[in-house]
């Protein structure tokens, strides 16, 4: 079969770039190459007029002469600038290296094709290093669609570039004298009217047109969904199958009674629909898994707590892990305050709880005695054996990965509901793709009377303005949050930008009482100077990142973040989500340099306009794709789409879940004749892919 066919034997390949194309795109056999997927199409049939072309268009071609040469600049700015007009206007073509080569080689008033892509510079239009080409010489017709690459650097210097793959593919397209075989089954393509496998690859590289390409795009893309949602649901069924999940039949005195006297505030429309899908998930003989999507600040606990005492009702267990002891330290006090009185042994289990209250804790876990347990990791080890657990609840899951998940399973005869809550609000569509077997819930609204948290951008060199600012919120009581960027690459010198922050505050406010919190102090002294805040006794807190999640201080009000060019949207929202938790009017203020990229502007204008977490979620999977999202890294669910986009292809998604949950309610095992192509390609590729396996 040629598509096994090593690529040293495709001609223009040959060993030293077989090792090459090996070593840095993982591609050893002709169908590898295949796969390797252009990332962009140049049309090159047309020809634009040149008061067309503006500053943001990708790549162009335009038609003219040269009229004059120039040059500019001095030293590393000198550049080589060609007027070329069409008639209907000027362009500039600019080279900044090869100047006397492009001089000797063009000449003026020839009528050239212009190839590049344009930008604007000081109001002019102008094309960096173009390619041109002698219009006599240009068939535009043979021209068409052409595919571009990715390659790397070594690749470039060996001259492997853009070109050359292009080159091999068009060696490698004549061999295929046999049509390749068809990855999908015959049903689905004729339901989803698909371009077969054959044409897609081809189009791929070489597009007839326009329409092949969105076909041969559209089916490739279809494909991969399809896959990663078939692996996924597999595995869910598979799990279904085998464990029946606890039946909470009724609804008892637990939850009513807290409903009736304890609940503290009305509960919002979200919050009673996100409650009814649990008690529906529940009681319905199925092992709930279920994803509890809030913004920070939407009142997930309460959801959570609610969420436990149904457990108890049924005569269960429940408990709630945490990813820091602060913070299991708060959903302790939280949870005893707001049950006070209704008779529930609670208790708390961190790795600081050692000794004779440690053993009394797992004993009266184990006799039953006690009916939730917060605390944190320390609560899946060994050891830590539970009377009958029912429901686990697990806060900030981006903290927490499938294999802990698993861990949690084994508390128990039969594995317990697990309700998973986050913050990070992760976008539907990636959502689908990295928990396809947890149902989602999402709290898409604030509880009554919380003012938006005005948010606002400074420059660095405004530092009297802004401390004047904070002297002010501190005047009226508030604490201050200040934060540094703590980026692991670079630790030491975030480390000393920190230090020198702290000081710098403190110069700044010596009146005042400033704690300070870093990832390398030690456990201890980090939740001393954290309590300090929290009880109010300092009034500003500078600190990295570990802040970020969760921790609770409702009188802190202002947020105020440095370099914050160094942060991503997610980490920023994360951040301000801190604050504006008490009554007060809350800021958060970012402060980054002058010079800012366009990703960064970008970042910073969308934090300044929207509060919305869901919107912030899905600005940061365009401009960032999903592969650096916060929390994918962590959850063990790195994946690789080769062609499909997250952040631009939900519809697909949406419809390859739909065809993969067909068949896997159709054929539960795997037997029915017509599918057996499917199974045997989902074998393979979990096979061949660790990532894929790891999904569970
Ligand atoms: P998060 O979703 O970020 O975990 P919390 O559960 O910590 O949010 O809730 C934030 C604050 O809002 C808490 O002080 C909580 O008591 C309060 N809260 C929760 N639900 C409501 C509600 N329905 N009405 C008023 N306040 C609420
Ligand atoms: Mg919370």
């Amino acid at each position: 079969m040629i598509e096994q066919l090593d690529v040293k034997y495709i001609s223009g390949v040959g060993p030293q770039r077989a090792t090459l194309l090996a070593k840095e795109l993982n591609i050893h056999s002709v169908f590898d190459l295949l796969y390797y997927f252009p990332y962009k199409y140049v049309d090159r049939s047309k020809i634009y007029a040149i008061n067309e072309v503006t500053g943001d268009m990708p790549y162009i071609q335009v038609r003219g002469q040269i009229t004059t040469f120039e040059t500019a600049g001095e030293g590393r700015g000198k550049r080589l600038i060609a007027h070329f007009t069409d008639g209907t206007g000027f362009i500039d073509l600019i080279w900044f290296q090869g100047i006397k080569y492009v001089v000797s080689r063009y000449k003026v008033h020839q009528e050239y094709i212009v190839f590049g892509k344009p930008s604007v510079f000081n109001g002019r239009v102008n094309i960096a290093h173009p390619d041109l080409d002698p219009a006599s010489e240009v068939q535009l017709s043979n021209l068409g669609m052409q595919p571009y690459y990715n390659t790397t650097e070594k690749m470039k210097r060996s001259f492997l570039n853009s070109h050359a793959i292009e080159k091999m593919m068009q060696n490698v397209m004549p061999l295929l004298k046999e049509p390749l075989p068809e990855t999908l089954t015959p049903e689905i393509i004729a339901q989803q009217h698909l371009m077969p496998l054959n044409d897609a690859l081809r189009n791929i590289h070489f597009p007839q047109n326009n329409d092949a390409l969105r076909q041969a795009q559209l089916r490739l893309k279809f494909e991969e969904l399809f896959y990663v949602q078939l692996n996924i649901l597999r595995y869910a069924s598979d799990r279904r199958r085998k464990f029946r999940g606890y039946v909470f039949h009724h609804v008892g005195a637990f939850f009513n009674t807290f409903y009736r006297d304890y609940l503290p505030f009305e509960l919002t429309n979200a919050q009673k629909r996100v409650l009814r899908e649990i008690r529906a998930d529940m009681g319905s003989g199925k092992q709930m898994n279920r994803l509890l999507q809030g913004d920070v600040g939407s009142g997930k606990t309460m959801v959570a707590l609610m969420s436990m005492l149904l457990a108890l009702d049924n005569g269960y267990q429940a408990c709630l892990m945490a990813p820091t002891e602060i913070l299991a330290n708060q959903h302790y006090e939280t949870l005893c305050h707001q049950m006070d009185g209704l008779g529930v042994r609670v208790e708390l289990l961190t790795g600081s709880i050692k000794g004779k209250k440690r053993e009394e804790i797992l004993s009266g876990l184990q006799s039953g005695d006690v009916r939730i347990l917060i605390g944190t990791h320390a609560l899946i080890e060994d050891g830590v054996n539970f009377a009958h657990l029912g429901l686990a609840v697990i806060d900030e899951q981006h903290r927490f990965g499938v294999a802990q998940r698993a861990r949690l399973w084994a508390k128990s005869t039969q594995p317990p509901h697990v309700l998973v809550m986050t913050a990070t609000p992760i976008p539907r569509t990636l959502a689908m793709t990295l928990y396809g077997d947890l149902d989602v819930s999402v709290i898409d609204e604030l509880p009554p009377g919380r003012k938006p948290i005005a948010t606002l951008h400074q420059f660095d060199n405004r530092r009297q303005q802004l401390n004047a600012f904070i002297r002010k919120q501190v005047n009226e009581g508030r604490q201050i949050y200040i934060v540094y960027p703590l980026i692991k690459e670079s630790e030491k010198i975030d480390l000393k930008n920190l230090v020198e922050g702290y000081s710098q505050v403190c110069d700044d406010f010596p009146d005042l009482t400033v704690c300070q919190v870093h990832g390398q102090m030690k456990p201890a002294l980090k939740d001393e100077q954290m309590q300090r805040f929290v009880r109010g006794e300092a009034q500003i807190m500078v600190a990295t990142t570990v802040i970020e999640v969760g921790v609770n201080v409702p009188n802190a009000s202002v947020m105020v973040i440095q370099n914050a060019e160094r942060f991503g949207l997610s980490q920023l929202h994360q951040l301000r989500g801190r604050v504006g938790r008490g009554a007060d009017q809350s800021y958060c203020i970012l402060v980054t340099g002058f010079k800012l990229a366009e990703d960064t502007r970008k970042r910073i204008e969308i934090m300044v306009r929207t509060n919305d977490g869901f919107e912030i979620a899905e600005a940061d999977l365009k401009l960032r794709g999903p592969g650096d999202l916060e929390g994918t890294q962590q959850s063990g669910m790195a994946f690789d789409l080769k062609i499909a986009d997250l952040a631009r292809d939900g519809q697909i998604l949406q419809l390859a879940r739909e065809v993969a949950e067909r068949v896997v309610e159709e054929d539960p095992t795997c037997e029915l004749p017509k599918n057996e192509l499917l199974w045997q390609q989902l074998k393979k590729l979990r096979k061949n892919n660790i990532n894929w396996s790891a999904i569970s």
